[in-house]
């Protein structure tokens, strides 16, 4: 069954560890956390499936996929995996030559179909609708039981604490970049928490992150500042909700 081989192109340390437990169990893998590293690994060996991340320091995907293609490094599918209604839809993913497309925050469920279409079957683009709802709860159910089918509780209790440490170093580094009013990094601090705390269903924080990000980019500070300490008090009660761990009682 581990016969077929993926690439997994991701920076985001939490989500590339979620795509390896998940992929681990049904097909062999490597990864890389950049286009860079992709590339070099193309040149090594072969992959039935690249899965790119669009956002990605040193090379992104979309420059990734291009210098795939030109130097006809793989024929593979290449699956993009980026954040929703951002950036670009799926029309223009397919546009630029990517195969199919995934949103982030990822759902396991629908991963593994996607990956599944791709490795076992061959057929190409399939279109089922990928509209994510979003309760605003603290910890989504449905997403921490789909993470619990397919992952080891201890896994999946790891995912959750290293998320509230990775929490806290964020609104570390918040405190630190406020005062300069730095878009870019500031933006890119709340991204990252957007794709953190959306793969976890830690919905209540994803959507206060999703407002932060979007009001940093238009510089709207009055208004992230009163997201932010919003922020800090999801924070801990979801500290305070992950130490009481009856979820994982399930
Ligand atoms: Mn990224």
């Amino acid at each position: 069954m581990k016969s077929k081989k993926v690439l997994i192109v991701e920076d985001n340390d939490l989500n590339r560890k979620l795509f390896e437990n998940l992929i681990g169990q049904y097909w062999s893998y490597k990864s890389a956390i950049n286009g860079i590293e992709a590339i070099n690994l193309l040149n090594q060996e072969t992959f039935d499936l690249i899965l790119m991340d669009i956002q990605m320091p040193k090379m992104d995907g979309i420059t990734a996929l291009k210098k795939i293609r030109q130097l006809e490094l793989s024929n593979s599918p290449v699956v993009a995996v980026s954040a929703y209604a951002e950036e670009f839809d799926k029309a223009e993913f397919l546009q630029m030559g990517f195969n199919d497309f995934l949103t982030k925050p990822i759902r396991t469920k629908r991963f593994l179909e996607i990956l599944k279409i791709y490795l076992e079957t061959g057929l190409e683009e399939i279109s089922i609708s990928d509209e994510i709802e979003v309760p605003n709860v603290l910890l989504d159910q449905n997403v921490v039981s789909q993470l619990m089918k397919y992952n080891s509780k201890e896994t999946v209790k790891k995912v959750l604490n290293d998320f509230a440490l990775e929490l806290t170093k964020l609104v570390e580094k918040y405190h630190k970049v406020i005062n300069s009013k730095n878009t870019s990094e500031l933006a890119e601090i709340f991204h990252t928490l957007k794709g953190n705390s959306g793969t976890i269903g830690a919905n209540s924080i994803y959507l206060i992150a999703i407002d932060l990000e979007s009001f940093t980019k238009k510089k709207e500070w009055p208004e992230v500042e009163k997201l932010f300490s919003k922020l800090e008090k999801e924070k801990k009660l979801f500290e305070n909700f992950i130490k009481e761990a009856t979820i994982f009682e399930l």
